[in-house]
């Protein structure tokens, strides 16, 4: 799993309510006078309709664990908002933007996220197609519509993820996850994949070893557990055996690479590349910088073997 790093969050969850916004005001402002006793009711006096779109990672958690309710008999019926979101020919959200109508649905919110892989594997790309305004992936929501109705529009709810992600992943309530949107948990920093070697075949053979994951030492036990679900529930462990082709790769390139001869390369080509990291890049195949992990498939599987092998 990788966090989802975009400066502009705040900003794109404003851009999200006031789409669904504009389209409840144009339907008439009872709808919205009607459903603000609601929330307050089911959540307390300190949320409302726009709290609960723009609900932060840890605000979630804390709706969740609150109430649960079908929301049928609500004037706003989120689910089926929801479906105007996520299906692509529905044009009933939308911004204003120089006195012209916008459309704003799953497939404006996912470009403007600007991230390229699946943010629970980083194994599958999620692009946009530009033209017939289709896209290659889905959304998540990270707490299940079926359970949690009333946060089926939540911005933070939302992840954008492959197919596969969101059909494996499983709507298990006893247990905690990390939503990769949550700042409050640096799965980047705080687990690790690793090579677990079994015997001395491994810098030749991938029998020789398997991907296994490593913890920070200061991480809680909390924070721990929350990534041992996402690891199981995902199934991430198995699914990254398919990919000991790569972290072979990599023990042979340190074979290949020692930090002498990257130096010279450095030195020989330095007006080949913007920066070292992209030396390192073109070595790796894979981005080592924390922010760009999402821009190519199993950059974090690269970046961590990377670092074990002390290969960047
Ligand atoms: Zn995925």
């Amino acid at each position: 799993m990788i966090q989802i790093r975009n400066n502009n969050l705040d900003e794109l969850s404003n851009i999200h309510y006031e789409a669904i916004l504009n389209y409840i005001q144009e339907r008439g402002q009872k709808k919205l006078k009607d459903i603000e006793p609601y929330i307050k009711k089911c959540f307390g006096d300190k949320w409302n309709f726009e709290k609960l779109i723009k609900a932060k990672p840890n605000e979630l958690e804390e709706l969740s664990k609150i109430y649960e309710f079908k929301c049928s008999s609500s004037t706003i019926n989120f689910k089926t908002y929801y479906g105007y979101l996520n299906n692509y020919k529905e044009e009933k959200f939308y911004i204003k933007k120089d006195g012209k109508k916008i459309p704003y649905r799953a497939y404006e919110l996912i470009k403007s996220l600007n991230i390229n892989t699946c943010p629970y594997c980083n194994r599958n790309t999620i692009y946009n197609l530009s033209h017939q305004k289709k896209r290659t992936s889905e959304l998540d929501h990270f707490y299940p519509q079926s359970k949690y109705p009333f946060l089926a529009l939540s911005f933070y709810n939302l992840v954008p993820s492959c197919k596969v992600c969101n059909k494996i992943k499983l709507d298990n309530d006893d247990k905690e996850y990390i939503n990769p949107y949550d700042e409050r948990f640096d799965f980047n920093k705080n687990m690790k994949f690793k090579i677990k070697v079994k015997n001395s075949t491994f810098h030749y053979d991938e029998n020789g070893f398997k991907i296994g994951c490593k913890f920070n030492d200061d991480i809680t036990i909390n924070e721990k557990q929350r990534i041992k679900n996402n690891i199981n529930d995902l199934a991430l462990y198995d699914l990254y055996q398919n990919h000991k082709d790569i972290a072979l790769e990599l023990i042979q390139k340190r074979e290949i690479y020692p930090d002498s001869y990257i130096d010279e390369l450095a030195y020989n080509y330095s007006g080949l590349f913007k920066n070292r990291e992209d030396l390192l890049r073109l070595i790796t195949g894979g981005y080592v910088d924390d922010k760009d992990l999402d821009k190519r498939p199993l950059s974090k599987l690269i970046k961590d073997i990377s670092e074990e092998l002390e290969l960047i």
